[in-house]
């Protein structure tokens, strides 16, 4: 029968659920390894989260995947260019301490204003 589970999820998981379209996300990419879709909270005129559709816990665990990781990085890049001028901030929160909220790995995509230092 149709299992369509997926053996990298991650139970309660939220990018998990979004990555399984169970809850609704704007997205603006997809491709068979990752998706990236608008933060709910954006920090920026353009604020993207890029996550493998894989569960991973945190950049550390997705540096064992590096053509994923450089996958990830370069969708980012495009998203970048797509939705602004090309330039962006990249950022992986690690960790509790670091700010990481959702332990599902995700590249925050910063772009289209002018950041500051210090600001996320
Ligand atoms: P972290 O703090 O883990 O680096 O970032 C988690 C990010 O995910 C936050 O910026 C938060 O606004 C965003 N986020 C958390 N839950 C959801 C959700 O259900 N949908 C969307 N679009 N963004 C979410
Ligand atoms: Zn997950």
């Amino acid at each position: 029968m149709g299992n369509t589970v997926n053996d990298h999820r991650a139970p309660d998981c939220v990018f998990c659920t979004i990555v399984a379209g169970e809850i609704p996300a704007d997205r603006v990419h997809e491709d068979d390894q990752v998706i990236a879709f608008r933060d709910q909270n954006p920090k920026a005129p353009v604020h993207v989260l890029v996550v493998p559709r894989e569960h991973r816990r945190d950049v550390r665990e997705l540096a064992e995947q590096p053509e994923l990781l450089a996958h990830l990085t370069s969708v980012a890049a495009r998203i970048a260019s797509d939705l602004a001028d090309g330039d962006f901030r990249l950022i992986f929160n690690t960790g509790a301490t670091a700010g990481q909220s959702v332990f599902h790995v995700h590249a925050h995509v910063l772009a289209g204003g002018t950041l500051a230092e210090g600001e996320m």
